[in-house]
């Protein structure tokens, strides 16, 4: 069903809604609400069978107030100029609400990647990487893509070559786009960061027993029921850490079909049989939805959409029976949906703070590649070392000796991935407790999105008055 708002506009409205507890000026208001700069291509590719098509992709900037600008690029049909600035839009508040450095943009390609060969995909995202140079809308301190809806490492390899190969002798052009592969120079753990976000962000507001009571929940994850729609890299992560962390899925849709099972469905299993069957259609001791879309009615806790935009509309939010909504994805709750869940006492958790885990990783990814170096490599056997003299102390001193495992846990020098895992959670943990805070002294605690809002409306803007652009 056709959404009444476009979509660019609905983020204005919660930017709005937020807005009015802030007394900047409305000119200013205006400029962190604009999208800045947004350029729309149109390129020849090449099919296999020697037939020319073209292509059309966009990339908008929404935020110069810091640079580099930030956000994905996404492969999709219905990518067109609202999605990309609306996208955007969102890129610079959630990077201003996790304190990462970044304004926000977004692209897109107008493709259904299930038409086109690997050979063609690689044309079309060299192409468009070769139009955002041309027209200045690429580089490490400029602005930086990063996989999305329809993209991965492998597009991301594409775009870091074909910008390396246009800028001979640059130095750091490997931070030109992030979501690369480790072995190309990515980081470990962003594959899985929106999705490992996602569940720390839901950990956390399991972990506060006042508003689980608010909601007739007993508080902490375990046991909890949980529903996700959408079982790509952020739906299936997503549902694997939530999993992991003593919640039950019960329900799982992607793009072909969805399922459900009251006991529980085995995420891991799950995501094997979709790769051997293209589906999740008819998977062992499940029942079978006649339509994708069911996932968001079915009974459970926590609802996570993890797919698309406009997924909770004014036409279904009244028959959605979670108490708890986790937004992987960008978007998916409408601000009528919004309302009607508001007053179903929902607690909706918003995109902008809870799938903030991507771009989080994506700023030590930059980091790393700017400072050409791995996280960890210089200490992290100097102090494994001094742990493993200070256990000698102790044992010398005590006369005892530590059991062999015990040893291992306490002196092992911290790795990559332990150290951003760490810097994930801190960043997730440290910003729920902002907004709840803010929403708080908003009015309660169903009002985290026009909380998350204002955090950032005042973040961007306040950056904006120091700057001495608004004196
Ligand atoms: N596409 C992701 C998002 O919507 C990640 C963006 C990034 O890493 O720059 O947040």
């Amino acid at each position: 069903m056709a959404p009444t708002v476009p979509f660019f506009q609905q983020v204005n409205l919660n930017f709005d809604t937020a807005a009015r507890y802030t007394d900047f000026p409305s000119g200013l208001l205006d400029q962190v609400k604009m999208c800045n700069t947004i350029c729309h291509m149109a390129f020849p590719v090449k099919r296999d069978d020697g037939a020319i098509e073209v292509i059309h992709g966009w990339r908008a900037e929404h935020s110069h107030h810091k640079l580099p600008t930030k956000g994905g690029i996404r492969y999709s049909t219905l990518v067109d100029e609202d999605e990309v600035m609306a996208l955007a839009a969102l890129m610079t508040y959630k990077c201003a609400l996790v304190d990462v450095p970044f304004g926000g943009a977004k692209g897109g390609v107008q493709i259904d990647i299930r038409k086109y060969s690997t050979d063609e995909l690689e044309r079309i995202t060299r192409r468009y990487t070769y139009e955002l140079v041309r027209k200045n809308f690429i580089g490490p301190g400029i602005d930086v893509p990063a996989p999305d809806y329809g993209t991965g490492e492998r597009e991301m390899t594409w775009i870091a070559d074909t910008y390396t190969t246009l800028n001979p002798g640059a130095l750091d052009t490997l931070a030109c786009v992030t979501g690369k592969p480790v072995e190309q120079s990515g980081i470990h753990g962003r594959r899985a960061a929106t999705g490992r976000g996602v569940y720390f962000g839901i950990r956390e507001a399991c972990n506060v027993p006042e508003d689980m009571k608010t909601l007739g929940l007993e508080p902490g994850l375990d046991g909890k029921r949980v529903t996700v729609q959408g079982f790509g890299q952020v739906g299936y992560h997503a549902a694997k850490f939530l999993s992991e962390g003593g919640a039950v899925v019960v329900g799982l849709a992607d793009i072909g079909g969805a399922i459900y099972n009251s006991n529980g469905l085995d995420v891991e299993e799950a995501f094997q049989y979709r790769g051997e069957n293209g589906s999740l259609f008819n998977f062992p001791d499940a029942t079978n939805l006649s339509k994708p879309a069911h996932v968001l009615e079915l009974d459970c806790d926590i609802l996570v959409p993890a797919a698309l935009e406009n997924q909770i509309t004014r036409h279904n939010a009244s028959r959605i029976k979670a108490k708890i909504i986790g937004e992987a994805a960008n978007g998916p709750t409408t601000p009528e949906a919004d309302d009607i869940l508001k007053a179903q006492r929902v607690m909706v958790i918003p995109d902008v703070y809870l799938n903030s885990g991507g771009v989080t990783l994506s700023y030590f990814e930059w980091l790393k590649n700017l400072s050409h170096v791995r996280f960890g490599r210089l200490e992290s056997r100097f102090d494994e070392n001094m742990r493993r003299n200070l256990l000698k102390a102790v044992e010398n001193v005590s006369g005892k000796r530590f059991p062999e495992e015990e040893q291992e846990r306490l002196t092992h020098g911290a790795t990559e991935e332990d150290l951003v895992d760490a810097a994930l959670e801190d960043t997730m943990i440290t910003a729920y407790h902002e907004i709840r805070t803010e929403a708080r002294a908003l009015g309660g605690e169903f009002h985290l999105r026009t909380a998350a809002f204002l955090i950032a409306i005042n973040k961007v803007a306040q950056f904006y008055m120091q700057a001495g652009i608004f004196p």
